[in-house]
């Protein structure tokens, strides 16, 4: 029985150990290493390890909400509400809060539990210990909500010492010293003396400084919370740009800010629910408000009462901001809110919203942040326990949304600009049925290109209407891929519509592809072929900046936010050097002189990408001469990439030999595969066809010169041409 009980013992020290690195417990949480200010995530961690905070932070509370006080809303709704929400599944590590009930932080005036507040202070405390006892976190607010830019540090200390006392009284709240951590200022004034006095008081973090209004920082990149060792990035900015006074260092004390929510633009009004020009009509509010950039303050006070907001506009900024940080760096997204806004007993009506579109706007945008598995929704406390002690998430978990764990994809590429083949839907319906039978448990998947190079610009194969233009034209009257589409949207096929810009604007091609092709249940995203970026000339495709990926991924979820993006190219740094989120890398590396070869390429670009989705295309002419003496090239090939590279998302046999490996008619070809060998030097592609295109290449760079290099690769290696 003994060793039972030490067992156990032991048991729940592991599980206390957890829960104080986690931040969940109630115990005295010591916050003692300093953090930089970054834009990267703490930890060494990538923006796609880490979950997306959001910490929901209210201020004030005056109103229970208790059936008592004669009026719902306010605090009791607050916990109720998150009371009947969890956060995302995750793979359960109770680390990175996966599954866990949501919290929110309250940074209370405690004079609203003595005689001089709103309410029956009585109710206002049992409202406020309700939270508690919910897991949710109390905060000092002062006791009185004074105007403290002229405070003296001992009248600030004086301030924040009485609420801490009512706070911790027996007459008062009663709650443990411990449990109080954090502090916001009120009307967000604070200077030195605030935060000098916070930290004599005992204080772990401050949330009143406001963070974003950097002119070189859209949303995406925040800086993620810090300690004030090295004074505070978003204090120097807001100082010099709106005079409010300089911090110098605090060392040790947590800033956990307050970040700009962000106004969507034009482009983007209608997708979020708005009608296109809510920053100019925002602008007419407060001459102030930037219309470029869009920000305002994070919190709900400044969206319903200084900008005047309906449901729709605040649903709107704040899923668009959540959006950009799911994009971006996934700095922790700080909402601030106070409760009272949502009481019945508001004293104060903004013009444009009722207290019950308030409540359906907040608890919409919580539903629309927990409905994303990277969002993990957490008090100030938890995510300042998980920013000493960051996890990553598990590696299976979805990267960028759901689809990524979906089943591999399987299937083909087809252009409608290769002549050589018939554009018959039937027929592709069957190759992509063909290739998921190589690969159980696959689901068909297709890159579908609608775009190629003409000239400087694009030609798209629908009719374009009204492009004004140069760089961009359509088809004449006929539309090349409708009947395919709705074919795929029937088969419960997956297709990337694949666009090459040379200089045309990507953005541009995006938008006139998904405007058209966008209502197809089978559409999953749009492909960029790198190669031809910003040039005419394969080789000199221009590297797509992570601002690039994510404008292109913004212009598609414009059109459906669980679309995807996929860059094509076979060297690694044309890909954009950070953004993840959303992506997924395709590597068309060709000229290879084995499979073995191939595979080992492959795998180095799945490893540059980990843990993001790759796909591959191959079956490319240039590399006939080893795949046609396979077995079954299809499956061949893609086994044995299966096996090496384990963030492998899909699998695309290429359009130029399909007829060959899938011919019409049949299912499996019969006779062995019979590549030419022509060594004419005509500029067209001996292999592939005489129309197919052709381009002076150094990708034959890839094809390793340890290798033994074939003589069909060695024609194409010093040609230096390759099949794009
Ligand atoms: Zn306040």
């Amino acid at each position: 029985m003994k060793r039972r009980f030490r067992l156990e013992a032991r048991v729940l020290l592991v599980t206390l150990a957890a829960s104080v690195a986690a931040c969940a417990g109630r115990g005295a949480v010591r916050f003692a290493r300093p953090q930089q200010a970054m834009r990267m995530p703490p930890g060494g961690l990538s923006p796609q390890q880490v979950p997306q905070f959001v910490s929901f932070g209210s201020d004030d509370n005056p109103h229970s909400g208790l059936a008592a006080s004669g009026g719902g809303g306010g605090m009791h709704y607050l916990t109720e509400l998150f009371a009947s929400r969890r956060n995302p599944a995750g793979s359960g590590d109770a680390r990175n809060f996966d599954g866990r009930p949501p919290h929110y932080s309250f940074y209370v005036n405690t004079k609203y539990i003595t005689p001089e507040g709103e309410e029956d202070p009585a109710l206002v405390k049992q409202s406020w210990a309700e939270a508690i006892e919910h897991g949710h976190e109390i905060g000092v607010h002062t006791h009185s909500h004074p105007h403290g830019k002229q405070f003296s540090v001992s009248e600030w200390e004086r301030e924040i010492r009485l609420s801490i006392d009512h706070l911790t009284q027996p007459g008062g709240l009663d709650v443990a010293r411990d449990q109080l951590s954090g502090f916001r200022t009120p009307f967000l004034e604070y200077g030195n003396h605030t935060l000098t006095a916070l930290q004599r008081a005992g204080l772990v973090y401050d949330c009143s400084i406001e963070e974003g209004f950097q002119e070189d920082q859209d949303g995406h990149g925040f800086i993620w919370p810090y300690t004030l060792d090295h004074r505070s990035p978003g204090n120097f900015a807001t100082h010099r740009r709106f005079g409010l006074p300089l911090v110098r260092e605090h060392p040790g004390l947590w800033e956990l800010p307050v970040y700009a929510f962000i106004v969507p633009p034009d482009e983007l009004c209608e997708i979020y629910g708005v009608a296109p020009g809510l920053r100019t009509r925002m602008k007419t509010k407060n001459d102030y408000f930037e219309a470029d950039q869009g920000k305002i303050t994070g919190m709900d006070w400044n969206l319903w009462f200084e900008y005047g907001m309906s449901k729709a506009e605040f649903l709107a900024t704040l899923k668009y901001t959540l959006d950009l940080r799911l994009q971006g760096n996934r700095c922790p997204l700080t909402v601030g809110l106070h409760s009272g806004i949502y009481a019945d007993r508001s004293p104060e009506q903004p013009p444009n919203a009722t207290v019950q579109e308030r409540r359906d706007a907040l608890h919409e945008f919580l539903d629309y942040a927990l409905s994303r598995p990277e969002v993990r929704v957490v008090s100030a406390r938890e995510l300042l326990g998980w920013l000493q002690s960051p996890a990553p998430l598990a590696d299976r978990e979805p990267v960028g949304d759901a689809r990524t764990s979906a089943s591999l994809g399987a299937g083909f590429r087809y252009s409608v600009f290769n002549p050589k083949v018939e554009p018959d839907p039937a027929y592709w319906a069957r190759v992509g049925r063909d290739m998921v039978a190589r690969f159980p448990g696959s689901t068909p998947e297709a890159i579908w290109i609608v775009s190629r190079i003409k000239g400087r610009g694009a030609e798209l194969s629908f009719p374009v209407a009204d492009s004004a233009d140069p760089l961009i034209s359509g088809s004449d009257g006929e539309d090349r891929n409708e009947a395919a589409l709705s074919l795929f949207d029937e088969r419960g096929y997956r297709v990337w519509l694949q666009v090459e810009p040379g200089f045309a604007s990507v953005e541009k091609l995006i938008h006139l592809t998904l405007r058209r092709y966008g209502h197809h249940p089978c559409v999953v995203g749009v492909g960029v072929d790198v190669e031809w970026n910003r040039s005419t000339d394969p080789d000199a495709g221009e590297p797509v900046s992570d601002a690039e990926a994510r404008a292109w991924l913004v212009a598609a979820r414009s059109y459906n936010p669980q679309y995807r993006l996929f860059l094509k190219h076979w060297l690694p740094d044309r890909m954009p050097p950070t953004v993840r989120e959303g992506l997924l890398f395709v590597d068309d590396s060709q000229v290879l002189p084995s499979l073995d070869a191939m595979v080992e390429e492959f795998a180095q670009w799945g490893k540059a990408f980990a843990p993001a989705p790759v796909a591959f295309q191959f079956g490319y002419p240039s590399d006939r001469p080893w795949w046609q003496r396979l077995d079954d090239p299809p499956s061949a090939i893609g086994k044995r990439i299966l096996a090496a590279v384990p963030n492998t998302a899909a699998l695309f046999w290429v359009d130029f030999s399909v007829l060959e490996v899938f011919p019409p008619g049949r299912e499996r070809p019969k006779d062995p595969l019979v590549g030419s060998r022509s060594t004419s030097a005509s500029g067209r592609c001996p292999a592939c066809s005489p129309s197919s295109r052709i381009s002076a290449s150094t990708a034959c760079s890839s094809a390793r010169p340890s290798h033994p290099i074939p003589s069909f690769v060695a024609w194409h290696a010093r040609r230096r041409w390759r099949c794009s």
